[in-house]
């Protein structure tokens, strides 16, 4: 297949990369050096609102865009590459579409909007200290009491759950069906409601990024509930196959596989450029070459898409993509050597532009374990693709 852009979609990367300008300059800057706060997410979302492109995937009555799969890849890749905060994957990659697709009509007036521009803040309550692979084992409860469910039990691992208004969380309401995927539903809570408590989980890197939740007797309205009750896994099963497909990241990796060959080449080690050492120029090589071809594969698998459902060839890109991402941290770190730690002296004050190369190392350790570990996604290519 050819994969030189059309004239049509140089044009179109054209026109977003105007659009892209229009984040100010300030929040790129910090989103390079990984120091984004809540509001550059926020500002930048609500950016992308204005010009329409916030939710571009979405149905187009709730203000998708319709773009070809082409399109829909030179979006993503665009705008990591500019290192614009993405819009808020908990709301335009998941709860947004979960609702779209299965929500009630009064369900969709009363969110989509708010879930587009980003006026409420949506965290994802699924995982359990005892249900992370193997989710369906989930153990909260939701028991009907009149016209709420009664909510119990523990999330954890909720990525900026404490910038979390609302919460989609699956439960189970039918402890008796056959198949554990069978009893759970997905409901929306408003995190102000009384019985919730939220607590903060320190990462490697120093930062407060995740968090736990604890329910007691939390009462959630009915119509809070999104479909029908019990099939929460058909929602659940549909989101994850979204979340998967947008952690590959090749824009990311290719703006900051670009900041590695800059550092080498500023950088000095006993009297030689660090990009003049051949073992290192080796790998860098490596890198770039897999990075094409993930390019290319995301593209083919983007392009010869036609149901919109995820291909299984996602669970290898999104292997490869997070091993990138992972090796071209360390090698940033190899590279910038003392200079990979930032010593800002806790004032929070000015950041350079490498940022902290160490916390980006730590931090992206995670990129292996979230969206499904890569140890479930090779079972998932073993099984749908290799016929093992
Ligand atoms: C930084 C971060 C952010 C996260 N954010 C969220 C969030 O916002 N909301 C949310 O709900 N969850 C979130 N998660 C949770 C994430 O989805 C789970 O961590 C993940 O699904 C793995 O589950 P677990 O941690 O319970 O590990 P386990 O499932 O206990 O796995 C432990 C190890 O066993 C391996 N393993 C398990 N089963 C198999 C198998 N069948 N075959 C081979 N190997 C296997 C795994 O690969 C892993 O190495 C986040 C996780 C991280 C690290």
């Amino acid at each position: 297949m050819n994969l030189e852009l059309s004239e049509e979609d140089v044009a179109f990367r054209d026109k977003l990369r105007s659009i892209f300008a229009d984040v100010p300059a300030e929040i790129r800057t910090r989103m390079r050096a990984g120091h984004v706060t809540r509001d550059d997410i926020v500002a930048a979302q609500r950016v992308l609102n204005h010009h329409g492109v916030a939710v571009p995937h979405w149905p187009v009555e709730h203000g998708g865009q319709d773009w070809t799969p082409v399109q829909s890849h030179i979006y993503t890749n665009e705008l990591q590459r500019a290192g614009i905060p993405e819009p808020l994957a908990f709301n335009t990659g998941m709860v947004g579409p979960v609702i779209a697709a299965f929500g009630s009509e009064e369900i969709k007036d009363r969110f989509l909007a708010k879930t587009a521009n980003l006026d409420i803040w949506w965290a994802q309550g699924f995982s359990e200290p005892g249900a992370g692979s193997d989710l369906a084992g989930l153990s909260t409860t939701a028991v009907r009491d009149g016209d709420h469910y009664v909510v119990n039990g523990q999330k954890t691992w909720t990525t900026l759950g404490q910038y979390g208004e609302w919460m989609f969380l699956l439960a189970r309401t039918d402890p008796s069906a056959p198949k554990k995927q069978q009893g759970i539903s997905f409901l929306l809570v408003d995190l102000d409601t009384p019985g919730i408590e939220r607590r903060p989980i320190r990462l490697i890197d120093g930062s407060v990024e995740v968090n736990e939740f604890f329910f007691t007797d939390v009462r959630i309205p009915v119509e809070n509930l999104v479909g029908e009750e019990n099939k929460g896994w058909t929602y659940a099963k549909f989101l994850l196959g979204n979340e998967r497909n947008g952690i590959t990241q090749v824009g990311t990796s290719q703006r900051q596989y670009a900041d590695v060959v800059e550092a080498a080449a500023q950088r000095t080690l006993g009297g030689r450029r660090v990009i003049d050492d051949p073992l290192f120029r080796d790998r860098l090589y490596d890198v770039k070459l897999r990075l094409k071809a993930v390019e290319a594969t995301q593209l083919r698998v983007t392009a010869t898409s036609t149901d919109g459902k995820p291909s299984p060839l996602s669970s290898m890109l999104k292997i490869e993509g997070s091993r990138l991402l992972q090796e071209i941290n360390e090698l940033a770190v190899e590279a910038l050597g003392s200079d990979a730690v930032e010593i800002t002296g806790g004032d929070g004050g000015e950041h350079d532009e490498h940022g902290d190369a160490v916390v980006r190392y730590l931090n992206n350790r995670k990129v292996s374990i979230y969206g499904g570990t890569n140890e479930v996604q090779a079972n998932v290519i073993a099984k749908a693709i290799l016929g093992l």
